[in-house]
């Protein structure tokens, strides 16, 4: 359990002036993050708390279809960048360029292509390292032209990066399938799966099509047109002079839904295998060149898709699954002795609790548990001691029950 008397990181009275939307600004006022400059974030402990939350629910349904947690570097060396002609500012713009001393210079990795391709060379020589899939959470940096939104677009953000390697593009789309499945299930543990539409996009020099994750949110960059025949999902970036013919059922017309990208899935085919060079060798011994699927999710991007989605007028509200406390106990201090028993309890339960034990008055600890957006908020005080238990309200709810304690206080 952890004690709010101790937490350095306070809340502010309001919505910081000149805030982008109502999430970020909920997310600055209830002490989650800190803009350090446009595009640039801190995440402080409750914050973090949610961010991580987020990353175990990716973590779980990733280590189920078999890939495998590593952790990439941040600095990427030109050569590599050289060798997929994405170090040209032409070629790739949002490229940070970091020079070094003795005139060396390196890349702030955007993505991680450059850099997964050369490692797996080592080790996957053989059809039978295949199929080999690696992930990551890391610190992406682009040079955007406009930062906005929050956590929405920034120039630093947390990605989760998915590669796969295979034999033939047919165990590539078998893959594909399975990664489609597992981002299914991480979005409705996230309590989005409802909102959260499987997109075509335009796939680049690889392939017809790429495939997003669009969840719906008014203040979302993107435009999907919904096919008013079957509800095949579009990006608008593929549609040409308004001119909507649906790719699954050639039917023409389509209304439109605001969205925001949080994840997209992508085959890459051989290009990048190519240029390094991956070699394996088959059952009959001869050489085949691997393809490659990539697959994304912007961490960063949907904590602040989910904060916007679900605040009301008074505050966040998480999801149980990534709230940073399941349970928060309002308590004056001559009751402390009491919460911490009924914290010991919940604990044992598999609840978080954060226990609100700051010298202020009861409306002030109110109001920041509306803002913290905690699912369950409790409250000890002689009133409901006297009542043999404690106050239950669920965030998001106005309804205060008694609970009886089941245990002796
Ligand atoms: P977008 O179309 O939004 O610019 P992208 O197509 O460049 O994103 P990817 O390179 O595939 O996206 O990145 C994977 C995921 O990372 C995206 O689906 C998105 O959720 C997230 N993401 C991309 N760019 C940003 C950014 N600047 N800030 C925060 N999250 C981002
Ligand atoms: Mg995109």
């Amino acid at each position: 359990m952890n004690f709010l008397s101790n937490h350095i990181f306070s809340t502010l009275k309001t919505i910081p002036q000149g805030s982008d939307n109502r999430g970020t600004g909920l997310l600055l006022q209830a002490g989650f993050i800190r803009q350090e400059m446009a595009g640039v974030y801190i995440f402080l402990p409750m914050g973090l708390r949610v961010l991580r939350n987020i990353e175990s629910i990716i973590r779980d349904e990733l280590d189920a279809i078999g890939a495998q947690e590593i952790l990439m570097t941040a600095l990427g060396s030109k050569e590599h960048w050289m060798t997929t002609g994405r170090w040209d500012q032409e070629k790739m713009d949002i490229l940070f360029h970091v020079p070094a001393s003795r005139s060396k210079e390196y890349a702030l990795n955007p993505t991680h292509e450059e850099i997964v391709t050369p490692l797996m060379n080592e080790f996957v020589r053989s059809y039978k390292n295949l199929p080999a899939a690696v992930y990551q959470f890391q610190t992406k940096f682009r040079n955007e032209v406009r930062a906005k939104s929050g956590l929405l677009r920034g120039r630093e953000f947390l990605m989760k990066d998915l590669y796969s390697f295979h034999e033939t593009s047919e165990h590539l789309d078998v893959y594909f399938e399975k990664v489609r499945e597992a981002y299914v299930s991480i979005f409705n543990r996230l309590e989005i799966g409802d909102k959260t539409h499987y997109a075509f996009a335009s796939g680049g020099a690889f392939s017809k099509y790429s495939y997003e994750f669009q969840t719906e949110l008014g203040i979302g960059e993107d435009t999907l047109y919904v096919c008013d025949a079957c509800g095949q999902k579009v990006n608008n970036e593929l549609i040409q002079d308004n001119n909507f013919i649906c790719p699954s059922c050639e039917h023409t017309s389509a209304h439109t839904i605001t969205t925001s990208e949080v994840g997209n899935i992508f085959k890459l085919g051989d290009k990048f295998s190519k240029d390094f060079q991956l070699k394996t060798s088959t059952k009959d011994g001869s050489n085949i060149i691997p393809v490659m699927g990539c697959y994304g999710i912007g961490v960063s991007r949907l904590m602040g898709v989910i904060a916007e989605i679900f605040a009301d007028d008074v505050g966040l509200i998480w999801p149980k699954a990534i709230a940073p406390y399941t349970d928060y106990i309002l308590v004056q201090c001559d009751n402390k002795k009491s919460a911490i028993q009924l914290a010991l309890q919940l604990e044992k339960s598999g609840k978080k609790v954060l226990i609100d034990d700051r010298d202020m008055g009861f409306g002030k600890k109110a109001k920041d548990a509306d803002l913290f957006g905690i699912p369950n908020r409790i409250v000890i005080s002689e009133k409901t001691l006297a009542k043999g238990g404690y106050e239950l309200k669920v965030r998001g709810s106005s309804v205060e029950t008694i609970v009886q304690y089941d245990f002796d206080i």
